[in-house]
């Protein structure tokens, strides 16, 4: 005899209507006089979990924070899947509501491109690698260098397990708290003209869209074995076409979850790195003559926005690589005065802040002196530690960062234009900046809304501290100054795009060839927010009644 638990079960797995009512007729029967018995029994069935994802662990009345804290959300539930499975229910579940859906990976964006308030899904868990099932590829697909990860794992814990198997990334930002897929889903990127962003690891993409679907996306000459994989995955849906892998690659998490992304790598290498102070006179120049650029695997620059004793001090950075030294030389602990400081010493960053609001106009010096801390002869380490900036990541801040053309030295117009920004700010509203704004250089992405899509990029990146008097209002003004120099805003920093006037479009040459793909992964619009409604790429119904 089933217990009215079981039974109860039973009923959340029926669809056939009258198979249902003569169910609950059961149940009712049962129950008779004893409903407190009843719902001490089933009480577990009905704790708000939805019927279908039951198993996986939720949380309701969540506050959702990003790390800056500047978006936050409380959204109807916060599931922490811990299989693929778990994704597919969520993201059904969801849509048997009428909900939306969207994942976070590490919370690292400062904009809104992350959250909803209906599920918000937790990524932490699903943060492993998957053996490579190299039955599912074509005969000739090098393997060496290929690894199958995990939506949420961190590029930090990526990197940890390349190094474990002398592989490593090619490259990354300055930070590696971000997971793999929000990284790539934003388009971040490291500095280096010969290497594209995160996206362009990617080799196949294994997404679950509207209605639960499963897809595997590569390439028109992708990885994997169409007849194989269907063989193996008959419910599954492979696709391989350009505009389908262009689109998902950069797509901000509109188009479906990803549940895991098969990346190539390479082996482990060490790098060198060399900081020096300069100025923009020279650095300008050295950019025009343009073998900076190339005979550098990776080449940065700090800029002081400001003009001090004439000069707007410049700091380079240098990074190439080297063979594997017997000891590490350097390190990132013990040359960087202000930026160091200010990330170990816990309070230290409000010092700071209060000195910046306080005595505004000691601004322009103090960049430099900071600036002055970071000079360093050599590093050498292993890549990934060498690209990471360390604990200057710590300190409290947030950023916009504008993506420009590389060609006829458009970039280079545009940080002149920005001097003349941070000067009327500084004159007209005693406006600071609170640091120096930065230049990192990055290969064209073939990904359709890629900042770096079209061409060699220059990303201009102007970061403020928290609490900064005006800082978002400063990252406002430059964002309106850069649109005339072609500046497309990272998706994950500040940014203030709107739909309106087809500025998006505009900026993207393949907008339209996105959209489609969107539309076409995104029937039921279960994965639109805030940001898809602000960009104009979701339609809102409004009627007149
Ligand atoms: C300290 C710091 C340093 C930074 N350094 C750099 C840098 O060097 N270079 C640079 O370019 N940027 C940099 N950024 C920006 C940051 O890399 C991006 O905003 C990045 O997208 C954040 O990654 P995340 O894992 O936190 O993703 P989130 O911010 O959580 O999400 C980003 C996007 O990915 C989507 N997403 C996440 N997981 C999935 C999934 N499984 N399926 C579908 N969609 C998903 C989200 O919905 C969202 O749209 C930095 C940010 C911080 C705070």
């Amino acid at each position: 005899m089933p217990t009215n638990k079981e039974k109860l079960e039973k009923l959340l797995g029926v669809s056939d209507p009258q198979e249902k009512d003569s169910l609950i007729e059961e149940i009712f029967d049962d129950i008779g006089s004893d409903v407190k018995g009843f719902f001490n029994e089933v009480k577990d069935l009905f704790t708000g979990e939805m019927p279908s994802i039951k198993k996986v662990e939720k949380q309701t009345r969540y506050t959702w924070k990003n790390h800056t804290e500047n978006q936050i959300v409380q959204p109807l539930q916060y599931l922490t899947p811990k299989s693929y499975e778990d994704l597919v229910a969520i993201v059904q579940t969801a849509e048997a509501n009428n909900c939306k859906v969207r994942a976070v990976g590490s919370g690292h964006s400062f904009s809104d491109v992350v959250q909803t308030n209906d599920f918000l899904i937790n990524t932490d868990e699903l943060n492993n690698p998957i053996p490579l099932d190299k039955s599912l590829l074509k005969g000739n697909v090098d393997t060496s260098f290929l690894v199958h990860v995990q939506n949420g794992m961190k590029i930090r814990q990526l990197n940890d397990y390349l190094d474990e198997h002398s592989l490593a990334l090619p490259n990354m930002g300055g930070y590696d708290a971000q997971s793999i897929v929000g990284a790539a889903s934003t388009s971040t990127h490291g500095s280096g003209i010969t290497l594209g962003p995160i996206s362009s690891f990617y080799k196949s993409i294994i997404l679950i869209g509207d209605g639960g679907i499963t897809y595997r996306i590569e390439p028109a000459n992708g990885i994997t074995n169409p007849a194989k994989y269907k063989a193996k995955y008959p419910g599954n849906k492979l696709i391989q076409d350009d505009e389908w892998f262009n689109t998902v690659a950069v797509s901000m998490g509109c188009t479906g979850i990803i549940y895991s992304v098969i990346l190539e790598v390479m082996p482990a290498y060490w790098l060198k790195e060399v900081r020096t102070l300069s100025n923009w006179e020279i650095v300008k120049a050295d950019l025009i003559d343009g073998k900076v650029l190339t005979d550098n695997r990776h080449y940065e620059v700090l800029v002081n926005p400001y003009k001090v004793k004439g000069k707007h001090q410049c700091l380079v950075t240098k990074r190439n690589i080297v063979k594997k030294p017997d000891t590490i030389i350097g390190s990132k602990g013990s040359r960087n005065f202000l930026t160091e400081l200010l990330g170990l010493i816990p309070g230290m960053s409000d010092i700071f802040d209060f000195i910046f609001d306080t005595f505004p106009e000691l601004s322009p010096a103090i960049l430099n002196e900071a600036m002055k801390g970071l000079v360093d002869d050599a590093y050498i380490d292993k890549s990934y530690k060498v690209l990471n900036l360390g604990t200057a990541n710590n300190i409290s801040a947030y950023s916009a960062e504008i993506a420009f053309p590389v060609k006829d030295h458009i970039y280079i117009k545009a940080v002149e234009r920005m001097f003349e920004v941070a000067n009327k700010m500084k004159t007209l509203g005693n406006l600071y900046h609170t640091s120096p704004i930065s230049l990192r250089f990055v290969k064209a992405s073939e990904a359709y809304l890629s900042m770096q899509n079209g061409g060699n990029t220059c990303m201009i990146e102007i970061p403020v501290v928290n609490g900064t008097y005006g800082g978002f209002d400063l990252l406002q003004h430059y964002e309106n100054a850069m649109y005339e120099f072609s500046g497309r805003p990272h998706w994950g920093q500040v940014n203030y795009l709107t739909g309106s006037n087809d500025l998006i479009k505009k900026m993207y040459p393949d907008y339209d060839k996105w959209l489609k793909v969107y539309k076409e992964l995104n029937k039921n619009e279960t994965f639109n927010n805030q940001f898809t409604d602000r960009c104009g790429f979701s339609v809102i119904n409004f009627k007149n009644q």
